[in-house]
Order: C-alpha cells, then sequence, then structure tokens
C-alpha cells in the first residue's frame, strides 16, 4: 500500500447507476473508492490510507487480508466452491455445525445456515411459529420484542424492528403488527429495577396465548441505537419465557464472536436463548454467511419438514472461512484484546462527555458509543473523518467505534481523538 496514484475508478458511474445501503438514488451520498484492506488499514485509490473504526459493518474482527481466511477460502475453492444442499452435504457445513454446536455450550444442538443476517431472522420466526404451530398453538400470531431493536430488512426481520425510529417507516402499512416494549434502559453495570421488566411480565400474563416467541438483541441494542443494558435482564425475560413456555430468539448477529467481551453477548447473564441467529463475524468479514442454532426441543418439536431452504444454503466457500475464523479466534486471547480495547476506548471517547453535543459516552467491550443531541448531517461527517484518515460512519445521533480486535493502541487513539476533533470542529 503506497503513495498518492492516477485514479481510473469511474465512480460517476457507480453515482448514476449503484445503489448503495440505504441511498437515495437521486442524491446519493459520497463513495470514496477503495483499492485494498489490510489489517485494520483501507487503502483508497488516491493512496491515502484509512484506519478502520467499522470493521465493515462489524465482520472484520480479524483485520483484512487475513492469511489464514484467505487460504482457507482458496483451499476449499480448488475443492469445491458450491453444490446444492438439498441432498447432499460436505465437510465445511460439517465441519462449522460442530463448532457452532461447541461454542454454544452444546446447548444449541441443531445449525441452519442462511445466507445473511436478515435471513437467519427470517428463519428464527418461522422455526418460532412452526413450533407454535406443531403445539396446535395455531392462533398464535404475535411476537414480542423491544423498541430501538433492529434485526433486519428482510418483511419479518422489518417487522421486528423499531417502529418509530427504526429504518422502515416507508413499510409500515405492510408490515405484521407485533408487541413492543419499551427497551431496556438501565446500564450495563447497574441494578435492573422491577419497572424494567414489570412490562414485559405483564406483556406475557395478559397476551401468552397470542405470542409465538420473543426476539431481541441481547445486552447491546445495535443499528437500532447503540443501547447497552443490564444483563439481569435477560435473566428475567430467560425465567418469564420458561414460566410461559414461549421460545427466546436472542439475535447476536452484531454481538456475536466475542465483539462485547463474552464470546455471546447473553453469556454475560449465563443464560441461554432457545433459539440464536448468527452472522456478520462469523466469517470475519470475508463474505456473507449467517446461521441459526436452537435447542433440540425446537428442532424436534416442529415434528414436519421445516420450510426454509436457500439455494446457496451452507455454501462451502462461506464455511470453510467462517471455520478459519474460528479456528483463529481459539487460537490466540481475544479476550485480552478485547478488554485493551475496552480500556483505550474509555480512555479516549470519555473526554467527549463534557462536550455540549454530546448526551452520553458508552463503552463496552469493542463497542464505543457516543450519543448526541442532535442527527448527524452524513453528507459532511464521512468526509470529516477521510481528511482525518479514518474510517468512521455515524448514523442518526450515533458516533460510534467498533474496531477489528487487532487494532494496535495507536490506532485507537486516532480514532477516538477523531470523534472528538469531529464534534468540537464540525458539530460545536
Ligand atoms: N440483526 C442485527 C442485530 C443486525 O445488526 C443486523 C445488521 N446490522 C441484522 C440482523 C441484519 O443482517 P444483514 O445485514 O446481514 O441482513
Amino acid at each position: 500500500m503506497g503513495g498518492i496514484r492516477a485514479l481510473n475508478m469511474d465512480v460517476s458511474f457507480d453515482r448514476q447507476h449503484i445503489w448503495h445501503p440505504y441511498t437515495d438514488m437521486a442524491h446519493p451520498d459520497p463513495v470514496f473508492p477503495v483499492v485494498g484492506a489490510q489489517g485494520c488499514l483501507i487503502e483508497l485509490e488516491d493512496g491515502r490510507q484509512l484506519i478502520d473504526g467499522m470493521s465493515s459493518w462489524w465482520t472484520a474482527i480479524h483485520g483484512y487480508n487475513h492469511p489464514q481466511l484467505n487460504a482457507a477460502l482458496i483451499q476449499q475453492a480448488d475443492k469445491m466452491s458450491h453444490v446444492m444442499f438439498g441432498g447432499l452435504t460436505h465437510e465445511p457445513a460439517i465441519r462449522l455445525a460442530q463448532q457452532l454446536v461447541d461454542i454454544t455450550d452444546n446447548t444449541l444442538q441443531h445449525v441452519f445456515f442462511a445466507d445473511s443476517g436478515s435471513v437467519a431472522v427470517e428463519v428464527a420466526l418461522k422455526m418460532a411459529a412452526q413450533l407454535a404451530f406443531a403445539r396446535g398453538q395455531t392462533s398464535k400470531d404475535k411476537f414480542v420484542t423491544f423498541r430501538k431493536g433492529y434485526h433486519g430488512d428482510t418483511f419479518g426481520a422489518m417487522s421486528v424492528c423499531d417502529p418509530i425510529d427504526g429504518m422502515h417507516q416507508a413499510f409500515a402499512p405492510l408490515l405484521n403488527k407485533h408487541i413492543f416494549l419499551d427497551s431496556p434502559h438501565s446500564g450495563f453495570n447497574r441494578p435492573l429495577l422491577d419497572e424494567d421488566i414489570q412490562p414485559f411480565k405483564d406483556v406475557l400474563q395478559r397476551r401468552h396465548e397470542e405470542i409465538i416467541a420473543v426476539i431481541f438483541e441481547p445486552v447491546v441494542q445495535n443499528a437500532g441505537g447503540m443501547n447497552i443494558y443490564a444483563p439481569e435482564y435477560l435473566r428475567q425475560v430467560r425465567a418469564l419465557c420458561d414460566q410461559y413456555q414461549i421460545p427466546l430468539i436472542f439475535d447476536e448477529i452484531a454481538t456475536g464472536f466475542g465483539r462485547t467481551g463474552k464470546l455471546f453477548a447473553y453469556q454475560h447473564a449465563g443464560v441461554a436463548p432457545d433459539i440464536l441467529c448468527l452472522g456478520k463475524a462469523l466469517t470475519g468479514g470475508m463474505m456473507t454467511l449467517s446461521a441459526v442454532v436452537c435447542r433440540s426441543d425446537v428442532a424436534l418439536g416442529i415434528e414436519s419438514r421445516f420450510m426454509h431452504g436457500p439455494t446457496y444454503m451452507a455454501n462451502p466457500l462461506a464455511c470453510a472461512v467462517a471455520s478459519a475464523s474460528i479456528d483463529l479466534l481459539h487460537s490466540y486471547d481475544w479476550q485480552s484484546e478485547i478488554q485493551r480495547i475496552e480500556k483505550q476506548l474509555c480512555l479516549g471517547l470519555e473526554p467527549c462527555r463534557v462536550l455540549t453535543p454530546v448526551k452520553d459516552v458508552r463503552v463496552l467491550g469493542s463497542i464505543g458509543v457516543v450519543e448526541l443531541h442532535q442527527s448527524i448531517d452524513l453528507n459532511t461527517l464521512p468526509s470529516f473523518f477521510v481528511e482525518k484518515g479514518v474510517w468512521i460512519r455515524p448514523f442518526r445521533n450515533l458516533i460510534y467505534l467498533m474496531p477489528p480486535y487487532v487494532i494496535n493502541d495507536e490506532q485507537l487513539h486516532v480514532l477516538c481523538t477523531a470523534i472528538q476533533q469531529a464534534i468540537e470542529e464540525v458539530l460545536c
């Protein structure tokens, strides 16, 4: 990766013809052409290198261009890139499923491979629904979830995302109506108040006959508001779900694979879900793959064929890379790295707390969040960050960091300083 070069990427074609995430095609946001990525650095076409604070939407936990992940991909491609999973099976799927069963403490025994996080959520909701119908609970038609939740962009997933502040208001008339409770607002280390759990208790007591399942993001609500809350909440919810025999779905698509300091965020609470959604960091940021892992009483309780089966189910390339990513995680003391990052994020972001536009600063594991009073202009701030040599992409009123676990202290310092400068120079 080197100095300034001549530009030859046709970005104007991109702007005219290619949709980027959540973009107005008539007024597209600026995009920066990238030619490479290595470790924690993203290289732009003009030669500039950006320190990555996003892990490419929380996926690239080992950094970019990792030799072990590349090798796993190439070795698998040499043998077979894909075969259909209907009627056939293969070593990469079996090995990855064994690893997933193993790292979920053997409580979750059955693995469904899907294409993306959103599809994993669809699969989890459908599993719970088919289970309810198999139990003869045919009048059940509601999921319970929390405000500030985000579970994906497909229809089922959208219907359990925050209905007001979420990104899917445009589709509101088309979405099934589910039950939304206020998001837990006790902070991570705070004791849970009775009033936090009481609405959940009331809803289960009054409406359990309508409820198919409960779904939410354990400990950290991510794209819906970066809310970090007390693990005790999970213990209470688990007990209530058991009492009313309602399956509990944890969406760990964003939090899984170490991000919060535990391999899975639910392990902060010492309770397990009935159904677990995994995605994002599953492949270490190399390609899309998700998995839904569930207990035997869910899988076997469906008592018939489970009606989902994507074309690229258990793609061998993605499974091989995911296995290598899990091996990589096991090969070093990632917990200490997350603790180190947590300490640096606390130190580096704390000075933002006193700045006028800042409402809150919170950190858990390798997640650092600065919440502002006002929403941010997405046309100016990313360019400011690029000028400072960092890649940080805020949303709504949130500037946050979720860097690769291999980031060093100096790079973290540059990221945190850039956030402080953005608030002081652009937002104050
Ligand atoms: N669930 C959670 C918790 C997520 O954070 C996301 C993505 N941000 C999704 C589901 C959807 O995943 P995907 O974008 O891979 O469909």
